[in-house]
């Protein structure tokens, strides 16, 4: 490798999973998530991967659920799957990236070309999908070897704090909703206005539609205005009530950790409409009748492909769609995560390495 190119780099590991009360530890059974922030060799990418030196990297929600073992990855481990950074180094065989280039990681971290979803261009829904920060490293460290096929192009004149959580939360929630097949001028209810929410609040309210924001917290009301929701339903209000008087959703999309909200809200859809669940909360009860005889759908979406990063960039640089972030940098990365964890945050915490 170049020799401008350090031998060890930081990397904020995870030794063992946690073990928390949200995944049924008992009280003297909880163990934290623990960062500790390690000198690790520096690799050199081969055929297949490109280096690159990280400059943002967010933290994520679904982190939360990937540190706690949930997921499956192997520890010790590194997550992180919001990245921005610059093309360090390539093998001999790159042909496309080079040295220097601004580049995106997201969830979605490979394909392999040649499954039946690949052949069909489906590359997202691989059967063999590698994930950045949950079946390899992560963004969580000053380098990370990223595949070739998984980057994003990123531009340069954008601040790569704020556009970093583009590559999930933001493509999350514009990819999906671009997808959902919404009537120009319907209405899409967002359902927990956090990190997802708030990105999918101002999306859907510049594609056109008519955004009722749903939360807890009667203090996000005039925020979730600013962002360009029409109204904010908080915890004091008949939610279900609200969406009926308003001619029901023509698509519920939940952002927020809670089956039996989806269960709930299931009641606000208009006929034909759809619930959109992005949240990773495990299984969840619908009623089966109102699905069938109002023809409702109950769908999820799996974040994107490289292209639709870079859509979502494109779309958030136009529309002036502006993640709200929380800097920390790499030696406060535990306070960083902690402020996901505990909910406090807004609305992302992007490490700055
Ligand atoms: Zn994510
Ligand atoms: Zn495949």
């Amino acid at each position: 490798m170049s020799g401008t190119l350090p031998s060890t780099f930081r990397a904020a590991i995870v030794n063992e999973p946690g073990h928390t009360a949200a995944y049924g530890a008992k009280p003297d059974e909880v163990r934290p998530v623990k960062f500790t922030i390690t000198d690790v060799p520096l690799k050199a990418p081969e055929h297949g991967q490109v280096l690159v030196k990280v400059i943002a990297s967010g933290i994520c929600g679904s982190d939360v659920h990937i540190l706690n073992g949930q997921v499956g990855s192997q520890f010790p481990h590194v997550s992180g799957h919001e990245i921005i950074g610059e093309v360090a180094a390539i093998p001999a065989t790159e042909d496309h990236w080079k040295v220097g280039d601004r580049v995106g990681g997201g969830w979605h971290g490979g394909h392999c070309f040649f499954c039946t979803q690949c052949k069909r261009g489906q590359f997202q829904l691989c059967q063999t999908e590698a994930i950045n920060g949950v079946t390899m490293w992560g963004g969580l460290a000053e380098y990370v070897l990223l595949r070739r096929e998984a980057l994003a192009s990123v531009p340069t004149d954008v601040d790569p704090a704020i556009y970093a959580p583009i590559l999930c939360a933001g493509v999350t929630v514009f990819n999906s909703l671009r997808n959902m097949g919404i009537r120009h001028g319907g209405t899409v209810a967002i359902v927990g206005v956090g990190g997802l929410g708030h990105l999918a609040v101002q999306y859907a309210a510049n594609m056109g539609y008519k955004v009722i924001a749903i939360g807890r917290d009667p203090s996000k009301r005039d925020e979730s205005i600013k962002f360009g929701a029409t109204e904010y339903i908080d915890k004091n209000q008949n939610a279900v009530e609200v969406l009926q008087k308003n001619g029901g959703a023509d698509c519920i999309v939940v952002t927020a950790n809670s089956g039996s909200l989806m269960t709930q809200l299931q009641a606000g859809l208009t006929r034909g409409g759809t619930l959109l669940a992005l949240s990773l909360v495990g299984p969840t009860a619908f009623d089966t009748n109102t699905l069938i005889t109002q023809q409702l759908q109950v769908r999820g979406w799996p974040s994107g492909t490289p292209i639709d990063a870079e859509e979502a960039i494109d779309f958030a640089k136009n529309f002036d769609v502006h993640c709200v972030v929380q800097k920390f940098p790499l030696d406060r990365i535990q306070e960083a995560y902690d402020t996901i964890d505990n909910g406090t945050v807004r609305y992302r915490s992007v490490v700055i390495m």
